[in-house]
């Protein structure tokens, strides 16, 4: 298969194409017209696989498809465990968030580093990728708001639990709207991991690669 069967549109295609991707990896054909479709996904996948382009292009070729004002209220929120991993996914969403259809704003916030510039940085965010702490920090500082949240997604799943983050995700599913678009990602499906997925992929689709 090539990205044009998943369902994207030929200027997201053009930007994987110049970021060095060929054809669709096995986690891409199987995760992009699934979260295109709007189902919830489960996907087990490791660094490598190519999971984060398998999220990021459909959330772009939806974005680009609507045109709602944003101020403060994030569209797309993706959690992750580190500040590393928030910088990667970032980076990719940068070289695929070129010539859409309208410019979409993307930004990832960590801890360790001021708050101040993350905070003005915030107005008109679409997609914010965030590690947990600083994330209710900024909530905190009414930074932004939850409440438009469409799609909801944890990345490296297994390692949230790992690193403690259980009480941090429970505060900010809390504040998510009950109707958005659930993904969910992990290296390896254990006990609290799949808690997770029962309480968060309500209609899973399960990608394993
Ligand atoms: P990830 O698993 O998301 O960390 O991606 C691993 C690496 O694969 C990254 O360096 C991507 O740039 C690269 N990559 C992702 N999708 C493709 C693809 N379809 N073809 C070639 N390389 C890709």
């Amino acid at each position: 298969k090539s990205f044009h069967d998943l369902g994207l549109s030929a200027n997201l295609i053009s930007n994987a194409t110049q970021a060095g991707y060929k054809s669709p990896f096995p986690i891409q054909e199987q995760a992009i017209p699934v979260i295109l479709s709007g189902k919830d996904v489960m996907g087990i996948a490791r660094t490598g696989s190519g999971k984060t382009a398998s999220f990021a292009l459909p959330i772009l070729e939806k974005l680009q498809k609507t045109n709602t004002v944003r101020n403060r209220n994030i569209a797309v929120l993706l959690l992750v465990p580190t500040r590393e991993l928030a910088i990667q996914i970032q980076d990719v969403f940068s070289d695929l968030n070129k010539n859409l259809d309208r410019k979409i704003k993307t930004m990832a916030v960590y801890g360790g580093i001021s708050i101040n510039p993350q905070m003005k940085d915030m107005i008109g965010v679409e997609v914010l990728i965030a590690t947990p702490g600083r994330l209710l920090d900024l909530l905190d500082h009414n930074a932004l708001s939850l409440s438009e949240v469409a799609i909801f997604g944890v990345d490296e799943a297994d390692k949230m639990f790992q690193m403690g983050f259980d009480e941090e995700m429970n505060r900010i599913i809390e504040k998510l709207p009950k109707k958005r678009q659930n993904l969910l990602f992990s290296a390896t499906l254990n006990d609290k991991v799949s808690e997770m997925k029962t309480r968060l992929v309500i209609d899973p689709e399960v990608i394993e690669i």
